[in-house]
């Protein structure tokens, strides 16, 4: 995506300018630029059109704003794929990838139309009931456990969703039955109409309502999908969750959502995993943390302790005589991976001191004895004042 002119300048504002501001030259340069408006040029108006669109469309977005300030138009790895630096990971077949905020599309794109142009356009990209239409998209959530997690899992989710009919392939009509050019549009699907608007006379084009912009009438549809071309079904799929995914992530399957209409290309299925909370483990991006209770004699005269990973093995770990309760500990390597693989987090525990509520005879008299070495309370540490 070389050679990009900066999102700023192509809508005119300075890089502090405020969402009002961003919406102000954005409707003023949609509809200078509109294809439509623009019947001699339609090639470079609508180049410009694009540039515009995509230079609102990021800046509109707070979060996609605050990515291209920090990173520029190509974004971390590129825009699209993912936000929140998780972009583009992937390696299988960058069948993947990974956001940290959701997804999030433009879908006021079509309101702001219809407040500019009244209504009276019909040809913009998003209100084209002619050309190929993407499938809608998707979304699921998966659960997992900490463990799963940590080691990365293998998932299948159930979701429902339009498929294409198998008995007519999508072309809604019975199998043998004839498909016929429809009069009234006489196949192109459209209707072209001279029509006066506050900017001008200028043709527009409007979709066929005979074949619904299909070009074609179907005398018999098929019984299957009654004239749809899809049916509902289950589909079982199957997700590789990577090791290291945190809480709200989003696995991206390209091409798992709903079919596209015309030749579109299918919708794309978002899978938001959700983390299971764990009675001793919690997390902080890679890193581990958990507590280990320790008696009050390892405290004070040291001890080699097992800590529990999360992955089921044990580590050892030589606390210092005198440790305090509260203390922290770290054990490099042993958190989290990240999820692009490229480093692994930090396991941290801090002991915690228990005291014994119940003693025995013998345990109480060396522990008098002990008492009596101590001699009086030790003295209270000078802190400051709120210390
Ligand atoms: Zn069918
Ligand atoms: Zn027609």
């Amino acid at each position: 995506m070389a050679g990009k002119r900066d999102y700023y300048e192509v809508l005119g504002v300075s890089k502090t300018a405020t969402d009002e501001e961003l919406k102000k030259a954005y409707r003023k340069l949609a509809k200078k630029y509109h294809p439509d408006a623009n019947p001699d040029n339609k090639k470079e108006a609508e180049a410009k059109f694009k540039e515009v669109n995509e230079a609102y469309e990021t800046l509109s977005n707070p979060e996609k704003r605050r990515m291209y300030d920090q990173f520029g138009p190509d974004g971390p790895q590129g825009f699209g794929g993912g936000t929140g630096g998780f972009g583009g990971f992937g390696g299988q077949n960058g069948y993947y990838s990974y956001t940290t905020s959701g997804f999030d599309g433009f879908d006021d794109l079509g309101d702001i139309f219809s407040s500019i142009f009244g209504g009276g356009f019909g040809g913009s990209s998003r209100t084209n009931k002619t050309g190929p239409v993407k499938g809608a998209d998707l979304k699921a959530t998966v659960d997992i456990t900490f463990e799963e997690a940590y080691t990365g899992v293998e998932k299948e989710i159930v979701i429902t969703r339009d498929e294409i009919c198998p008995t007519c392939h999508g072309n809604k009509a019975k199998p043998g039955s004839n498909i016929l050019t429809c009069s009234v549009c006489h196949g192109t699907g459209t209707i072209k109409q001279v029509q006066t608007t506050i900017l001008g006379q200028m043709q527009t084009q409007r979709t066929c309502s005979n074949c619904k912009g299909t070009g074609k009438v179907i005398s018999e549809p098929c019984d299957t999908c009654r004239g749809k071309g899809t049916v509902r079904k289950q589909a079982r799929i199957k997700v590789k969750i990577p090791a290291g995914i945190d809480d709200n992530q989003t696995i991206v399957l390209r091409g798992e959502g709903e079919p596209g209409e015309r030749g579109g290309t299918k919708g794309d299925l978002y899978i938001v995993v959700r983390l299971k909370k764990h009675s001793i483990y919690t997390r902080r991006n890679e890193r581990i943390f958990c507590d280990i209770p320790i008696t009050f004699t390892q405290a004070t005269l040291g001890a080699e302790l097992n800590i529990p990973m999360v992955d089921g093995t044990t580590e050892k770990y030589k606390i210092p005589e005198g440790t305090q309760t509260g203390t922290s500990f770290i054990i490099k390597n042993k958190g989290f991976k990240s999820v692009n693989g490229s480093y692994q987090g930090d396991f941290v525990f801090t002991v915690q001191v228990q005291i014994p509520k119940r003693l025995t005879k013998e345990q109480r008299d060396l522990l008098t004895e002990l008492a009596k070495t101590m001699g009086e309370q030790p003295p209270v540490k000078k802190r400051g004042f709120f210390g």
